[in-house]
């Protein structure tokens, strides 16, 4: 996959782009990660990519042209397959896991990343795929956001992790949350590891491992199980729960 990321402030990259698991992705060759400073693009003297708003009130808004110029030199003329070319935005549509694995399928992304008031409105229209908000909270930019989705996508791309069960068993994936993990010692301070995990009997720990994930989704996030179809197991599962809380 190729990623880039039309950013003001490209250093902010370095780091995260250079290390842990999108390090090893990069040196493994699965991802190819590019910044591009879209000032370089800016059609004016002073470079300058933003301007006053139309109508008036606060802030500075992205110019069009520089970011225009900087997505169409990313595309050879007669490439086959388009990118996707994502406005990093709070009015996105919210960001999630079944986006993540959506992306991950594709060949080129181009992240955009605003600064100050926002974009001219031709680049929404005209330019951009999508438009991914990652939380219901503004950001000074669109570079944290960005490094959320690409961390999140480049994860999901075959031979990135040590084991590819990991990715399939995690929250949202399955639709809920995961289950609880516990690690050595099987006793720490007064509180034991659960007794069915060192039991060794595979079939009995996915079995409290599925029933943990479910009753963890129920109390902290019920809303994912909207329109579920609990089997007989499950809603017994719940039944008790209930009783006992
Ligand atoms: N005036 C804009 C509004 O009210 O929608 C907010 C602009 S914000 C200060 C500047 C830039 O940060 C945005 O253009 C976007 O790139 C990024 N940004 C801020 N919050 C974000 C979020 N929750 N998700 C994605 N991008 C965000």
């Amino acid at each position: 996959m190729r990623i880039d990321v039309l950013t003001l402030f490209p250093e902010m990259f370095d780091g995260v782009f250079s290390s842990s698991i999108l390090g090893k992705a990069r040196a493994k060759g699965i991802v190819d990660l590019h910044t591009v400073n879209f000032r370089d693009y800016s059609n004016n003297k002073h470079n300058t990519v933003d301007d006053y708003p139309y109508g008036g009130g606060g802030g500075m808004v992205l110019k069009p042209e520089p970011i225009f110029a900087a997505v169409e030199d990313l595309l050879p003329p007669d490439a086959e397959v388009k990118p996707r070319v994502i406005l990093m935005c709070p009015q996105g549509e919210p960001y999630s896991q079944k986006k993540a694995e959506e992306l991950s399928g594709e060949e080129h992304l181009v992240f955009i990343c605003g600064h100050y008031e926002g974009y001219d409105e031709r680049i929404r229209e005209y330019l951009v795929t999508d438009e991914l908000s990652i939380g219901d909270y503004v950001l000074t930019g669109g570079e944290l956001p960005a490094m959320v989705v690409i961390d999140s996508v480049v994860r999901l791309l075959p031979g990135v992790l040590g084991n590819e069960l990991s990715a399939v068993t995690d929250s949202f994936s399955t639709g809920l949350l995961e289950y609880p993990h516990y690690t050595r010692p099987a006793q720490f301070r007064e509180w034991d590891v659960p007794d069915v995990l060192i039991s060794g009997h595979h079939e009995n720990v996915n079995t409290w491992r599925r029933k943990q994930s479910l009753l963890r989704t129920l109390q902290r996030r019920p809303d994912l199980l909207e329109g579920r179809e609990f089997t007989k197991e499950e809603r017994a599962w719940i039944e008790a729960w209930k009783k006992n809380s």
